[in-house]
C-alpha cells in the first residue's frame, strides 16, 4: 500500500499502440516504452496506456472488458463514452468509444474535419475518463498532435477543476510537421479556444500540436539530433523561434526498438532464423526470397531493401531517381510500403521495367516487412527528416545494414562506415540529394565485396543495444524531475 502511494502515476496517451493498432514508429513505441517502464522500474512508476477504440482493436479483438460509460459536455454536445480496459504486455490500456471516435473508423482517416473529431473529442475523452475512474495522475505523457489537445484542456478548461490539479505533463514529439492543421473546425465545435501564449506565431496558436507545446511542462523528441535539429528553420516546421525561446523545455531521448518482438533467433515469421552466432543461415532467407521473386537466385548479388510509408520524407523520389542511375551495377531491389498515390504509382512503374530485379509490395504487411529485414542486405532510408526513425533499427538488428541520410535519429542509431569501419553499423551521407544517395549506395555495394569487412559491420549491428532500458530511465528521470 504504501510502495503505491510512492509510485508516479503516469497515463501515456496514444493515437497508437503495437500490436493493438500500428501505423508506423509511434505505434511501436507506445507498444513499447510503458512496458519497459513497467519491467524496469516495478516499484517506482504505475504506468497506463489510454488509446482510442479503433476498428484495428475491434479487429485483433485483444481480451477486454468494459468499464463502464460516461459522459461529458464539450461546448454545445454531449460526448457519450464507452470505456473498456484490456493490457499489452502487462500494461493497462483503456480504450474509449465515442461516436466521433468510432471503432469502426480507422486509425487515420486522412480527412481532417473526421480526424479533427476523432483526437480532439478522444483528448477531453481521456481526461473525462480519468475521472470516472476517480485515477489521480501524477503526470500525463501525450504523443503527437493527436493527444496535444489533452495538455492543452488542462491549462484552460480544465484549468480550475480540483480533480486535475497539480498534474504534470510530457508531450513526445514524434514527428513535428504532421501538427494536426486542419482541426479548427472540429476544435471549435467541441469548445477549444486558441491560445493566449504571445510567444507562438499566430497560425500556431489555434493548431493543436504548437498549442499542447505551449502548454506542456516538458517536450520530449524521439532523438537528440532531432532535438537539435527542431531549434533551426530546416527542421522547425515554423516553431523553431518558439522552440529555441523555450529551449530548456526541449530534450531528445532515443527510442529503443521491442528487443523480443524483434529478434531474428526467435521471429516465427522467418524460415530460417539466425542470431551472430549462427550468421551463416540468414543468406538461406534471401535465396528463398530471390526464389520466390523470380530473381536470380545468388548471393553474392547484394539486395537492396525499403520498408516504408511513401512519402516525400522517407526520400522515396531519391530512391526512383538513383535506382536507373545504378543500373550498371549489380543488384536487386524490393519495396514494402504504401502511402502516397503518385509515389506507389512510381514504384510500381520501376518493377515493371525491371522485373528480374525490382519487385514492390504495395501494402501493409508485417510478415514481409519482417521477411526483407531479414534477407535484405543492404537498407535505404535516404530521409530528408527523420526524427527517430525506427526501421533502420530493425533492419540493423537484423543484420540488413542501412544507408541513410546522417540525420535526427539516423545519425543517433548508424555507426557511419566512413568514420570508422570496425565499428560501423551502416552507411550515413549528408547531401540530401539523388547524387548524394548515388554515392552512399556506390560505397555499400564495394563494401559489400569484402565479405570480412560486411561481416564485421553485420555484426556490430546486430549486436548493437536498441533496447528500451536506458532510455526508459531517461524518462523515468523526466517525470521524476517534474
Ligand atoms: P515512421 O513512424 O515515420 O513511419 P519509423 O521508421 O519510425 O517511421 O517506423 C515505421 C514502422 O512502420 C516500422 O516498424 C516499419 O517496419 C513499419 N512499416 C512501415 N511501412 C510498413 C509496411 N508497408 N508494412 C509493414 N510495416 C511497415
Amino acid at each position: 500500500m504504501t510502495e503505491d502511494i510512492k509510485k508516479l502515476k503516469v497515463l501515456f496517451a496514444t493515437a497508437e499502440a503495437a500490436p493493438f493498432a500500428k501505423v508506423g514508429g509511434l505505434g511501436d513505441v507506445a507498444g513499447a516504452l510503458p512496458g519497459s517502464l513497467l519491467r524496469n522500474f516495478p516499484n517506482e512508476i504505475d504506468i497506463r496506456i489510454i488509446m482510442p477504440f479503433h476498428a484495428a482493436v475491434k479487429a485483433k479483438n485483444p481480451p477486454m472488458k468494459k468499464i463502464g460509460d460516461f459522459s461529458f459536455s464539450a461546448n454545445t454536445r454531449l460526448i457519450e463514452c464507452q470505456l473498456f480496459i484490456s493490457d499489452i504486455d502487462g500494461v493497462p490500456v483503456y480504450l474509449i468509444d465515442n461516436p466521433e471516435i468510432n471503432h469502426d473508423s480507422p486509425v487515420y482517416h486522412g480527412d481532417w474535419q473526421l480526424d479533427g473529431l476523432k483526437y480532439a473529442s478522444f483528448s477531453l475523452a481521456l481526461l473525462e475518463a480519468l475521472r470516472y475512474l476517480n485515477w489521480n495522475i501524477d503526470i500525463l505523457h501525450a504523443n503527437d498532435w493527436h493527444t496535444a489537445l489533452a495538455v492543452y484542456a488542462l491549462t484552460t478548461t480544465y484549468k480550475d477543476d480540483p480533480f486535475f490539479s497539480g498534474i504534470k505533463t510530457v508531450l513526445s514529439i514524434h514527428n513535428l510537421p504532421y501538427n494536426g492543421w486542419g482541426s479548427q473546425d472540429a476544435m471549435s465545435m467541441l469548445g477549444f479556444t486558441a491560445s493566449a501564449d504571445a510567444d507562438l506565431p499566430d497560425w500556431a496558436k489555434f493548431t493543436p500540436l504548437p498549442m499542447g507545446i505551449s502548454a506542456t511542462d516538458r517536450i520530449i523528441t524521439v532523438s537528440p539530433g532531432y532535438a537539435r535539429e527542431i531549434l533551426t528553420p530546416e527542421y522547425g516546421c515554423g516553431m523553431e523561434a518558439y522552440l529555441q525561446k523555450h529551449s530548456d523545455k526541449v530534450s531528445g531521448i532515443l527510442n529503443g526498438i521491442d528487443e523480443s518482438r524483434w529478434d531474428p533467433a526467435e521471429d516465427e515469421t522467418l524460415s530460417y532464423n539466425f542470431s551472430v552466432e549462427n550468421l551463416s543461415q540468414r543468406v538461406n532467407n534471401k535465396l528463398d526470397f530471390q526464389r520466390a521473386l523470380n530473381f536470380n537466385v545468388d548471393e553474392t548479388i547484394p539486395l537492396l531493401t525499403v520498408v516504408t510509408r511513401l512519402s516525400e520524407q522517407k526520400g522515396v523520389p531519391a530512391i526512383l531517381e538513383a535506382l536507373p542511375r545504378l543500373i550498371d551495377r549489380q543488384w536487386q531491389f524490393a519495396l514494402l510500403g504504401t502511402g502516397s498515390p503518385e509515389l506507389e504509382t512510381s514504384v510500381r512503374q520501376l518493377a515493371r521495367a525491371h522485373p528480374e530485379r525490382v519487385a514492390a509490395f504495395i501494402k501493409y504487411d508485417d510478415v514481409i516487412a519482417r521477411m526483407l529485414y531479414a534477407s535484405g542486405d543492404i537498407f535505404l532510408m535516404p530521409s530528408l527528416y527523420e526524427p527517430c526513425g525506427l526501421s533502420q533499427m530493425f533492419a540493423m538488428r537484423y543484420g540488413n545494414l542501412p544507408v541513410a541520410t546522417a540525420t535526427g535519429g539516423l545519425a543517433d542509431s548508424i555507426r557511419d562506415y566512413s568514420a570508422d569501419p570496425q565499428t560501423a553499423t551502416g552507411f550515413l551521407y549528408s547531401q540530401k540529394t539523388t547524387a548524394g544517395l548515388i554515392q552512399a549506395v556506390n560505397l555499400a555495394l564495394d563494401v559489400f565485396q569484402d565479405k570480412n569487412a560486411w561481416r564485421i559491420m553485420q555484426t556490430n549491428a546486430m549486436t548493437t543495444d536498441f533496447s528500451w532500458a536506458t532510455s526508459a530511465r531517461n524518462y523515468l528521470d523526466i517525470y521524476k524531475s517534474l
